[in-house]
């Protein structure tokens, strides 16, 4: 069905050119876009509450006498109202007025005022209300249902946009309009079968018995219904996007895997059985003659570099190249040195770029990777920023990237294309996403999981230690050092300042290296040359380090086996995914390894709760399960800027359990319903779903 079946706005009474041009600028151009501009809260006008019984933070409505009225000078100029009905008195305080308000709010006069409770000194307030002045011969009338309240822009009130959505729901009646159903059946949810049109008029209407409390948490089996259809259309659009990549071409790679034995053989550990799956999986997405693209998911020290390794080396093995990008300086010089130390033995001829090299060493660099000369090149971004040009580059891995969303995806997808032949790639990322969510969030890409460590990891033990015991911690840290151990010291700071951060850490390194004698002390950050911070972890991987003082920058990948004490200060400011990542740097050893996280009290009830959770378990998954219930599937995928999971109803995680017939559902429409695809992605995801044309 298309866009032109329903009638523009501007057919609706009200809308002139100015008003419909305000409706655009929210993504409402039609009937139907009204329809499915849903309500974000409620306010509850259908009752009128007596004063006794309010509580703060309440929106409800009063009606009673004015008790006593003046307007008083304190920091400014203000109205003071007191409303009488009974049971109590409210506060009614104006900033704003002119004198005919001032005078018809007089002693005795009956008002009825909306507005949210505030606890006052001397009870409860309320600041600027909407009120009306009730005659006495007037019934007291109240609103017959729920007043939803939408999301708006400058210039278009809530009142218009009510009115707007009445029409257009008493639109849907006169017509009754069947299409709006793009589903073969109604879906069963919490054990009814709602069409769409019940829902939207009850989610739009909500009658006054409605239970307002699941209305405001979202659980009503109504807005459920539409979180339904709202996960649907997120995963059809997902969906088309992975078909259309289908379409591409691909270079297919069906090498021997001789450069991949070789370097089985070469390792001094065996593979676990995880890395072996999941190789063989890349091995086998690498044959086809359309791009891959697959999300690799493993705990922090899993051991995925292996995993991406063995792709290269099919692709390099087959006659092209292969490409590793990692997200920060640090960890792109890593993989440099394990490429080097197992790829060139196999004969294997590395390039590398970042965006610190001079200009001459970088075009020697961009010489290489032209010509064909370098098979295997890493870097970081400045791979892709720089006009690089490759001579047959057929294998990209992304490592530690989860900040990803469909955009940077599709972009990166798009910079490696030659000749119409797309790269095949392999996402690299220690954030574990629940299972639910991965596969609502990246239903356009393949997904595999890395659910084992090596043998002999051993769980790391973490204790939290308040800020006024850090000498103590400081004493800890002198003995481990002196019994031959290695530990990382990590400085944050709350400001987003490199800089500072910077500073925290190079006085935490000073004042560090004069107290603890005999402890060799060592310090990377940020802002340091890229020469300078690699001599600085070669000397702490040579053990030349005793004690490493940094700065978040050591946060993803950083693998020095030897270390096995991690000192976190200023925890409390860090989110779970990031703690999880700086505490996986330790216990990548034999050695028993532990993690102190030094916190300012006092803490925050969601500082408290990532500290207890850091305490309690080592597992990946456990802790993305609670940052997700603290901070929201948008901010964990990183993904908020991009508009991706910018739901209007649903909520991955409150509407979890919707996603199995979600995907059922899915795939039925799409096998048998393709004609209705478009149109259910269209009415929820609207505009945004151009990046699917790409
Ligand atoms: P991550 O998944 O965090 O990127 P890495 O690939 O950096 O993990 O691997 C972490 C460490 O474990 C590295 O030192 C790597 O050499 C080592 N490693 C990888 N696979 C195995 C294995 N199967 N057995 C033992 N050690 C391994
Ligand atoms: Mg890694």
């Amino acid at each position: 069905m298309s866009k032109e079946t329903f009638p523009s706005v501007e057919t609706l009474k009200g809308v002139g050119p100015k008003v419909a041009e305000r409706l655009q600028r929210i993504q409402i151009f039609t009937v139907q876009d009204l329809l499915f501009h849903l309500p974000i809260r409620y306010q509850d006008r259908t009752r009128i509450r007596p004063v006794g019984a309010l509580r703060a933070g309440e929106e409800c409505v009063v009606i009673g006498s004015i008790a006593h009225s003046e307007v008083v000078f304190r920091k400014r100029r203000m109205l003071l109202v007191s409303v009488e009905d009974g049971t109590g008195r409210v506060l009614l305080r104006f900033f704003y007025f002119n004198k005919s308000q001032r005078d018809n709010l007089s002693v005795g006069v009956k008002i009825r005022c909306f507005g949210e409770i505030r606890r006052g000194l001397k009870g409860p307030e309320m600041v600027h209300p909407e009120y009306e002045i009730l005659h006495d011969d007037e019934p007291t009338k109240v609103e017959d249902h729920l007043t939803p309240i939408y999301s708006t822009t400058e210039g278009l009130h809530q009142l218009s946009l009510r009115r707007l959505t009445s029409q257009s729901l008493q639109w849907v009646s006169q017509n009754n309009e069947p299409t709006l159903d793009l589903l073969p059946s109604p879906p069963r949810i919490d054990g009814q079968n709602v069409s769409i049109i019940e829902a939207l008029k009850f989610v739009h209407r909500p009658p006054p018995e409605a239970d307002t409390e699941a209305l405001s948490s979202g659980k009503h089996p109504m807005q459920r219904r539409l979180a339904f259809e709202e996960l649907l259309a997120q995963q059809l659009s997902l969906s088309k996007l992975r078909l259309q990549m289908q379409k591409q071409d691909a270079v297919a790679i069906l090498p021997k895997g001789k450069l991949y034995r070789d370097l089985v053989d070469a390792l001094e550990f065996e593979l676990t059985g995880a890395q072996k799956r999941v190789i063989k999986t890349v091995f086998s997405d690498l044959s086809n003659d359309y791009p891959m693209l697959r999300l690799v998911q493993g705990d922090v020290g899993s051991g995925k570099t292996l995993v991406a390794i063995a792709g290269c080396l099919q692709a390099i093995e087959a006659g092209y190249q292969a490409v590793m990008m990692a997200p920060t300086e640090i960890l792109a010089e890593q993989h440099l040195r394990n490429f080097s130390k197992w790829l060139e033995p196999l004969g294997v001829r590395l390039a590398w770029l970042s965006g610190k090299l001079t200009t001459s060493k970088a075009n020697e660099m961009k010489a290489l990777i032209a010509s064909g000369t370098a098979n295997a090149i890493i870097g970081t971004h400045a791979l892709f920023q720089q006009g690089v040009e490759f001579k047959n580059l057929a294998f990209v891995v992304i490592d530690e990237q989860h900040r990803f969303g469909v955009h940077q995806r599709l972009a990166l997808r798009e910079k490696g294309i030659q000749d119409g032949m797309h790269p095949h790639q392999l996402i690299m990322t220690a954030t574990p996403i629940p299972r639910t969510l991965a596969m609502t969030a990246y239903a356009d890409l393949d997904y595999s999981v890395i659910d084992e460590l090596p043998p002999g990891r051993k769980p790391i033990s973490t204790i939290a230690i308040p800020m006024e015991r850090r000498q103590e911690v400081v004493e800890r840290v002198a003995n481990a050092c002196r019994n031959g151990q290695q530990a990382y010291w990590v400085c944050t700071l709350v400001e987003e300042s490199e800089a500072l951060q910077c500073q925290a850490a190079e006085d935490v390194y000073r004042v560090l290296s004069q107290m603890l004698r005999g402890v060799k002390v060592g310090l990377v950050h940020g802002r340091m040359k890229g020469k300078e911070k690699d001599a600085v972890m070669q000397e702490f991987t040579a053990k030349k380090i005793d004690l490493l003082v940094a700065t978040t920058v050591i946060e993803v990948g950083v693998d020095v086996a030897n270390a096995s004490l991690m000192i976190i200060e200023n925890a409390e400011r860090l989110g779970l995914a990031q703690l999880h990542q700086l505490r996986g740097r330790v216990g990548r050893g034999t050695e028993e390894s532990s993690c102190v996280l030094v916190f300012d009290p006092p803490l925050t009830e969601n500082a408290k709760t990532r500290i207890d959770t850091m305490r309690n378990t080592n597992d990946g998954f456990k802790i993305a399960q609670v940052d997700l219930e603290i901070r929201g599937p948008g901010e964990v995928l990183g993904t908020r800027q991009t508009g991706m999971l910018q739901l209007r109803i649903a909520n991955i995680m409150r509407d979890q359990d919707l996603i199995p017939l979600v995907q059922e559902y899915a795939k039925q429409i799409l096998e048998e319903y393709p004609h209705n695809v478009d149109a259910v992605i269209q009415r929820w995801l609207g505009r945004s779903t151009e990046y699917g044309q790409v």
